[in-house]
């Protein structure tokens, strides 16, 4: 949980192209004082609709081992802590010569193997895995993240893009979709997530998913269901067995559809929907300061609303 006295809202599907990115843009310009996080670093496109004025890049980093062999007596010590199986050690034998084979596609960057080597025989070197890039729109500050083409690792991208977190404005994160690490990455630290989804079978059982990690995580959340009028009633009936707030229900639309193919946001051909973006924010304040008990300001508490 955030904590700090601004409010955080991620924006996570269990099923990706339900509209989440959608979701994010448009609150956010429905809000003043915003700053969006684009956490979806495999297929970032919050800029898309956002077009915000891209101020920097920075390249990224993870911390791999590199082995060096002279010193390296083929303990296997580096092998047995690596909780990855990122790195494989092959000992002498009377014909062959040792050898550290290690997979950084694997490496998770925790630094056991170099620490604990007793011969120091693993120094860390820099791997580039993408960029984080920093801009803006008027009061909307733009955080996003972009991963190499072919790079596994989005959680350490996911980790570097929400150290820019602001502390003042409202912060909302686009996460990736799914219900594995990278979406845990994206959402942990903040007070409520959105989850976003459709009213079909596939949505249901996604969305399921997605509930089961969040309250696993105790993170309050409610959720959103685009396209409301287009397919059955499965999604609704859950949230009311579940007891889960359904915050918004977006009715599909040609107008809004069209847009979105061309990269125009809803609020920008329907601008009456701004007043409720500002409504599905106000409920979240809501919620959450029902759950401190008073005001958004946070407390050390980890009780879930749903
Ligand atoms: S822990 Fe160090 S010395 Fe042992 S096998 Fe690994 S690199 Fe070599
Ligand atoms: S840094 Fe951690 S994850 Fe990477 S190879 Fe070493 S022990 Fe494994």
């Amino acid at each position: 949980m955030n904590n700090h006295s601004n409010i955080v809202i991620s924006i996570a599907s269990g099923k990706g192209g339900t509209g989440k990115t959608t979701l994010a843009v448009n609150l956010a310009l429905s809000l003043a004082n915003v700053e969006v996080l684009d956490c979806d670093v495999e297929e970032p496109n919050v800029h898309l609709f956002l077009k915000p004025k891209i101020r920097h890049e920075d390249k990224a980093y993870l911390l791999v081992p590199e082995v060096e062999k002279e010193k390296c007596d083929f303990c296997g010590i580096c092998q047995e802590v690596c909780a990855y199986n990122a790195i494989a050690v092959l000992k002498p034998t009377s014909k062959t010569k040792g050898n550290v084979l290690v997979f950084a596609a694997l490496c998770h960057s925790c630094g056991a193997c170099s620490l604990l080597c007793p011969q120091k025989a693993i120094k860390e070197v820099k791997k580039e895995i993408g960029v984080v890039v920093n801009g803006g729109l008027e009061s909307i500050d733009f955080v996003g993240g972009r991963l190499n083409v072919g790079e596994a690792m989005a959680p350490p991208l996911i980790e570097q893009v929400l150290k820019c977190i602001s502390r003042t404005k409202t912060v909302i994160i686009d996460a990736p979709p799914g219900a594995s690490c990278s979406m845990i990455s994206a959402v942990k630290e903040s007070d409520f997530c959105i989850l976003v989804t459709e009213p079909t079978p596939f949505g249901l059982n996604d969305l399921i998913l997605a509930v089961e990690v969040l309250r696993k995580l105790k993170i309050s959340f409610g959720v959103v269901i685009n396209r409301s009028d287009i397919g059955d009633s499965a999604v609704l009936d859950y949230c009311v067995r579940e007891d889960i707030v359904v915050l918004m229900q977006i009715p599909f639309e040609e107008k809004i559809a069209r847009a979105y193919s061309q990269g125009i946001t809803i609020v920008d051909i329907l601008p009456e929907y701004k007043d409720k973006f500002r409504s599905l924010n106000n409920q979240i304040i809501r919620i959450i300061a029902k759950r401190n008990g008073f005001g958004y300001i946070k407390k050390n508490e980890t009780n879930c609303c749903n």
